[in-house]
């Protein structure tokens, strides 16, 4: 029996292309999350409303620097997580989507939206608009053996 990991999506300022795109790994999703990973945070999925101590967060989005709530998330986030992934382009580069979280407001002043290395320590991007479900498999199983792995499993997921 392996040791599981937690993970979270934590949503900012996006369209949840990216939340789909890891939902279309199907089966390989839940065989991951069956013997890996534990999904622990995800406003969507899990009904769990602040953030909690997570080892992976996979964050989508670009942060809404007017939605204070964001911006406290993001920061709590990196204060909660072990590793910190910028899920997409607007997490990795921000200004792709250009609503505050949940459309409440069309903001279209482009230098409100910012990527999250703009307010905290990111520790791996996966770029892409949506990324590939391939992409986030591949950083997941990163994720996993630099945890869990042994030294030449962790070794070679910073290589
Ligand atoms: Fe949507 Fe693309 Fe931004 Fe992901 S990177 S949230 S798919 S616009």
């Amino acid at each position: 029996m392996v040791e599981k990991i937690t993970v979270g999506h934590v949503h900012m300022s996006g369209c949840t292309g990216c939340l789909v795109s890891f939902a279309d790994n199907y089966e390989g999703l839940f065989k991951i999350l069956d013997n890996y990973a534990d999904l622990v945070y995800a406003l969507t999925l899990v009904d769990v409303r602040h953030v909690p101590e997570m080892d992976v967060a996979l964050v989508e989005g670009s942060v809404c620097l007017q939605d204070k709530i964001s911006v406290e998330e993001i920061k709590e986030t990196r204060e909660k997580a072990k590793i910190v992934v910028a899920l997409g382009g607007c997490a990795a580069y921000g200004n792709i989507t250009r609503f505050c979280r949940g459309g409440q407001w069309n903001q279209p002043q482009m230098e409100s939206y910012v990527p999250i290395g703009e307010l905290i320590d990111v520790d791996a991007v996966i770029p892409g608009c949506a990324p590939t479900p391939q992409q986030i498999r591949n950083v997941a199983i990163m994720a996993y053996l630099l945890l869990k792995g042994n030294d030449e499993q962790k070794e070679l997921a910073t290589a």
